[in-house]
């Protein structure tokens, strides 16, 4: 499971994004990636999600299979399976720092917000018991 993104690793490089896009969508990509345009670069699961902000917002995904990058993207040139300059802009920013991707909060963390939601809970009932009684002891010495 660990080494899909090992393998994105080695398949989302500075050339493969430049051989997928070509010059012209390469170079665009790039200007976004220059200006920050992309934002919530998330590591989920098998691939990098990220929004960046053009004349839209554009939600695009980048992910390896069978040793190929593949993405989508949600403008109309994605739509249309060209590996847009969108596309281009998320690699880039995640090759510039793959640390910074976070892994997207998935079925783990909200298994855990779930888990300390009932904690809390559960928890309560005592907080209320043991305050009057702490009161109390103050209070009596
Ligand atoms: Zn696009």
């Amino acid at each position: 499971m660990s080494t899909t993104s090992n393998s994105l690793k080695t398949i989302l490089t500075r050339d493969a994004l430049l051989e997928m896009a070509g010059d012209r969508y390469f170079e665009r990509g790039d200007n976004y990636f220059r200006r920050r345009s992309v934002h919530d670069l998330a590591v989920d699961g098998d691939g990098l999600t990220a929004q960046v902000s053009g004349s839209a917002d554009y939600y695009v995904e980048l992910w390896a299979e069978e040793e190929q990058l593949h993405a989508t993207c949600t403008c109309l040139l994605g739509v249309d399976d060209i590996f847009c300059n969108h596309c281009v802009a998320v690699g880039l920013t995640w090759l510039a720092n793959p640390s910074t991707a976070k892994t997207q909060p998935s079925q783990t963390s909200t298994e855990k917000t779930g888990c300390l939601l009932s904690s809390l809970e559960f928890c309560q009932p005592v907080d209320a018991r043991s305050l009057p009684v702490g009161r109390n002891f103050f209070v009596g010495s």
